[in-house]
């Protein structure tokens, strides 16, 4: 079994209920496994799962999350955030035949949440 991750950051404006807004550099860790690699000996190119993620991340640089549209229901905390990302991944990684992991979204330094099904 091989599992290939990699990380990005992004960005955003978020507050949970109460909180006053702040932002955050949030960075975020996609990990994929499989069992087969593919021709030149990799189980995905690294470019393939960052761009996936970047696609997601993209729209959310520079913004305040209480004004997207997701989360006109719900507060977008790093748990909400995990999850969002991991659904948005799963139909693209399953279509590589592979199996998504984990979602990791870090606040900070010392603060994370890891999401997976
Ligand atoms: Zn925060």
């Amino acid at each position: 079994m091989y599992e290939v991750a990699v990380v990005d950051t992004f960005f955003a404006t978020h507050a949970i209920d109460g909180e006053i807004p702040h932002g955050h550099t949030f960075r975020v860790e996609v990990a994929v496994g499989g069992e087969n690699l593919k021709k030149g000996e990799i189980l995905i190119d690294f470019r393939s799962l960052r761009s996936q993620l970047r696609e997601i991340t993209t729209k959310w640089e520079g913004k305040n999350l209480l004004e997207q549209d997701i989360w006109r229901i719900g507060f977008p905390s790093t748990e909400a955030i995990a999850a969002h990302i991991f659904q948005e991944m799963k139909v693209a990684v399953e279509d590589w035949g592979l199996k998504l992991l984990y979602v990791t979204v870090w606040e900070g330094d010392d603060a994370k949440v890891t999401y997976y099904e």
